[in-house]
Parts: structure tokens; C-alpha cells; sequence
């Protein structure tokens, strides 16, 4: 018999080598790594999705009439070695896996590797597209997307017009008239997710699942039925603010399950696609949505790709401060950081204005060491993978490519995350002031950052204002006084 062997993101019958598997020739193997579990400090939301949905996909596989060996094991190479020495199969396939290393260890267990169909866009084809670029501008790649794949296209034209929405997508959280936004679905904790939570290492952290989160296909589904009948009508508007009345807004909160294979993009689109043209969806939210998977998703996967394995350690700001105790417990007086980061422990989740002008954006003002911000934005957030993490961390967020990803580093200080959320009016900082104990210290960092770097960015059209405009402040020394204050505060877990 062949072995199919099938890994914790590829939980879906269509995905690559399982896709034409049949029963009455093919053995799935999926394996519970020990090694990947205590890899890191993992969040238990995400520990618990993967595993819930591994356990509950093998069951669905059995139900098929699958032979299923679901083992636990030391490693991933362990279970592999394990499972060969137990049934030798003719020969073993999976699907192209979704991490650099992955895909080495699998070569180098000589598995047959199967072409991924988990994203819309090859890296193989994203290599083709970049091939010759001067740059790789997300904008081109997501035009060329919608022209290749047709969605929201009227002959080779977008429909409406135009390309981009985001002028509409941009506005500031609502006040508190506004009637707010449905809630995603719940599900009911079972005896699978017990199980799994039972076998869960003590190093784990963050709150319980509480049914936030769906572990099944069936279950992924339905939130995704309930996104686009429900929410997807008001995506977009209020897509980069960030309010204390709402963790989710009208954010899909699809990630996790395209993630880890419980949903495709193909489906995710057409559904929305389907809704657009039934006329249930206006075209600023379709486009908005659709430019989130179809665009930054992929492109995201395929630089990811394309810049392995040196990508990894880019530091071209030489940001080497530890990860600031706040990320891992300290308490902070930050009303936004501390927001955000509650919602982190909450649910494993922050949108993706929280991750960048957050948490990101404090982790590129303090010069936080890009990999160390990585590695703990992808164990603890429950969309967390290496390919997803590298590029948005190490490229958007932290700008240790050097802009190859970002033409400008994401920084901001208080003034734009006042604009964009609620979070400032109730907070001990002023916001306002970049210097003296009362000072945001995304203001004073802010001024301190563009300083530091002032030789890199002075001559960046897109920084450049604003790193001439710190060149000629009357109080920059009391700024940096007051920065280095600030550092050793967030260094000291006392900010
Ligand atoms: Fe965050 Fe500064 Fe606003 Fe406080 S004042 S919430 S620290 S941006």
C-alpha cells in the first residue's frame, strides 16, 4: 500500500496528495510531533486547534473508510521512521509542506512530494511573476492575481472601476452609536478537545479555549457561511481600527482555518464572489476581502519562498534588544499595548492593525531583535506558521529586510494610534508629549527612532519629511534622554 502522509496544516481532503487518494490503496499517516510541541512556548488556543483538528480530520478520514495510523511520536522523523518500520509501505507521498524545513526534512526522508494546491499561486508561479522585477510590489502581484483568477474582473477590467478600495477602508473606530458587529459563531467544547487539552505540555500559556476557535471542517464551514451572510455586508471600513468594544469587528477571523487546511481560498473567495454578484455585498468590502487573500496572503507566502532560508536572520537595523518582559507577562500601563495583549492572551488573536502598529510597531521603535519577535508572534498567535510570521514580522513590521518587503518602516508614535482606536483618552501617557514621565512612549520613541536612523531614511521619499522634521527639533536631546528612559523601563518589565 502507499502511505499519504499528512501534516497539521494539510487537514483537507483536496489538498495535493490526498486529493486522489483512495481508500483501497492509500494509508494516511499523521503525526503528533513531541519535538514540535515543546518547540516552543506555545499559546494553548493554538496547540489545542491544531491538535483538536488533526485528531478530529483523522476521524473524518476513518469515516471515509481511510486506514488511519495516528501516532505520536519523539519527532516528525520519529513517527515517519516509526510508521515505516511498522507497515512498510510501497511508497510514502505528502504534500508539499508549508515551511522551509519541512520541506527539507521530507526530502530528506526521500517522501515523494506532491505539488501543493493550498494557495492560489504556486511559489513556483510567484517566482515566475517576480522573475525580472525591479521590485516586488504587492500591488502588481495582487493586479496580476485578479486578472489570472478573474475574481471581481469585468473582461480584464476590475469591476467598479478600480482596483483599490482603500481610501473607503480606512475610517476610525465608530462612536458609540454605532450598532457594533455580529459576533463570530461558537463552538461546544467535546471530549476531543478535553482529550487534547489534557495532553497538552505545562509550558503552554494563555486562557483556556472556550469555542472560539473551529477544530473541524464542518465547523470552519459554518463560520465562513456566517462571515460572508453576516459581516462581510460591513467589511472594510473600520478594517485598520481598533476599539476596546470589539476584539473582532468585521474581520473574517478566517486565518487559523485556511492556516491549517480546514478552508481553501479558492472557496473563500468564490463564496464571496458569489455574494458580490447576488448583490448582498457592496464592492469596497468584496474588493477589500478579496485583497486580503488573493493578494497580501499570497504574497506573503510567495516571498516567503522566494527569500528562504537567509531571510530568517535579516537584522539590517541591527535590532538586537531581548523580547521586553511585557510580550511574556509584565504588566504594562500602555492602554493599547495592554489591550491588545490581553486579547492575545484571550484568544490567541490580534487583527492585523494591532499586530502592526502595536506590538510590531513597539517592537521596531525599541529595536527588538526581529527573530526573537517572530518566533513569539508565530507561537502565539492561533494563525501562527513560519511562512505567515518571517515576512510580516521580519519584512512589514520590523523592516530587518531593509525594505525589501516595505518601502518605509512602519513606525508611528501616539498621534496614530490615537486616530485610529479609542485606546488613548483613558491611558496614564499623554499621547501628545514625547518627552518628561507623562510621555507616550510610542511619541518618544517615534522622534528617537527617526533619529537613530536618520542616515538610512533621510534620503526614503516616503520617511523623509518626517526624519528632517526630528533633525530640527528644539528638545531632541531631552528625546532621547527620555527614549533611553523609556527602554530601560519596557527592559525591566516596568513601562
Ligand atoms: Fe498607547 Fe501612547 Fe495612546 Fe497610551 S497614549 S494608549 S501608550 S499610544
Amino acid at each position: 500500500m502507499r502511505t499519504v502522509w499528512v501534516l497539521g496544516d494539510q487537514l483537507n481532503r483536496s489538498i495535493g496528495a490526498l486529493a486522489d487518494a483512495d481508500p483501497d490503496r492509500d494509508r494516511v499517516l499523521l503525526v503528533e510531533s513531541h519535538a514540535k510541541l515543546t518547540s516552543k512556548r506555545w499559546h494553548r488556543q493554538r496547540a489545542h486547534l491544531v491538535l483538536a483538528a488533526m485528531r478530529r480530520f483523522a476521524d473524518e478520514l476513518r469515516s471515509a473508510g481511510f486506514d488511519v495510523d495516528h501516532r505520536r511520536a519523539a519527532s516528525l522523523r520519529a513517527g515517519f521512521r516509526e510508521h515505516v518500520d511498522e507497515y512498510a509501505p510501497g511508497t510514502v507521498v505528502a504534500t508539499e509542506p508549508a515551511s522551509w524545513s519541512g520541506r527539507e526534512l521530507l526530502r530528506d526522508l526521500d517522501v515523494g512530494l506532491v505539488r501543493s494546491n493550498q494557495f492560489l499561486c504556486h511559489y513556483d508561479e510567484f517566482d515566475a511573476w517576480a522573475a525580472d522585477r525591479r521590485t516586488l510590489k504587492m500591488e502588481d502581484f495582487y493586479r496580476w492575481q485578479r486578472r489570472r483568477l478573474g475574481y471581481l474582473m469585468d473582461g480584464d477590467e476590475p469591476i467598479g472601476g478600480r482596483w483599490n478600495f482603500d481610501d473607503e477602508n480606512r475610517e476610525p473606530p465608530p462612536g458609540p452609536d454605532h450598532p457594533g458587529w455580529p459576533d463570530p459563531p461558537r463552538s461546544r467544547l467535546d471530549d476531543v478537545d478535553r482529550e487534547v487539552l489534557a495532553d497538552l505540555p505545562s509550558e503552554c500559556w494563555g486562557a483556556e479555549p472556550d469555542g472560539t476557535w473551529a477544530t473541524s471542517r464542518r465547523a470552519a464551514l459554518a463560520r465562513l457561511r456566517h462571515f460572508v451572510d453576516h459581516v462581510l455586508p460591513v467589511f472594510g471600513p473600520h478594517e485598520d481600527a481598533m476599539t476596546t468594544r470589539s476584539w473582532h469587528l468585521a474581520h473574517s477571523v478566517l486565518s487559523p482555518y485556511l492556516n491549517i487546511g480546514l478552508l481553501l481560498p479558492g472557496e473563500v473567495c468564490d463564496a464571496v464572489q458569489d455574494a458580490f454578484d447576488a448583490g448582498d455585498v457592496p464592492i469596497a468590502s468584496a474588493e477589500g476581502f478579496i485583497r486580503q487573500v488573493i493578494g497580501w496572503r499570497e504574497y506573503v507566502w510567495g516571498v516567503y519562498w522566494r527569500w528562504m532560508p537567509e531571510y530568517r536572520s535579516a537584522n539590517e537595523l541591527g535590532a538586537d534588544r531581548s523580547l521586553p518582559p511585557l510580550f511574556t507577562g509584565a504588566d504594562t500601563a500602555m492602554r493599547c499595548v495592554a489591550h491588545t495583549l490581553q486579547g492575545v492572551r484571550d484568544r490567541a488573536y490580534a487583527h492585523h492593525i494591532q499586530r502592526l502598529m502595536v506590538l510590531g510597531n513597539l517592537a521596531l521603535l525599541s529595536g527588538t531583535d526581529p527573530w526573537e519577535m517572530t518566533d513569539w508572534m508565530w507561537s502565539s498567535f492561533v494563525d501562527g506558521a513560519e511562512w505567515v510570521m518571517l515576512p510580516n514580522v521580519i519584512g512589514m513590521s520590523l523592516h530587518a529586510d531593509g525594505g525589501r518587503m516595505a518601502s518605509k518602516p512602519y513606525a508611528a508614535g501616539g498621534n496614530y494610534i490615537d486616530t485610529m482606536s479609542d485606546y488613548c483618552g483613558d491611558c496614564r501617557f499623554d499621547r501628545r508629549a514625547r518627552t518628561g514621565d507623562d510621555a507616550c512612549p510610542f511619541t518618544t520613541l517615534y522622534w528617537d527612532f527617526l533619529a537613530r536612523h536618520h542616515d538610512r531614511f533621510v534620503e526614503n521619499a516616503r520617511v523623509a519629511r518626517q526624519v528632517r522634521a526630528a533633525e530640527r527639533l528644539g528638545d531632541l536631546d531631552a528625546v532621547r534622554e527620555r527614549a533611553a528612559e523609556v527602554l530601560d523601563l519596557l527592559d525591566r518589565g516596568e513601562l
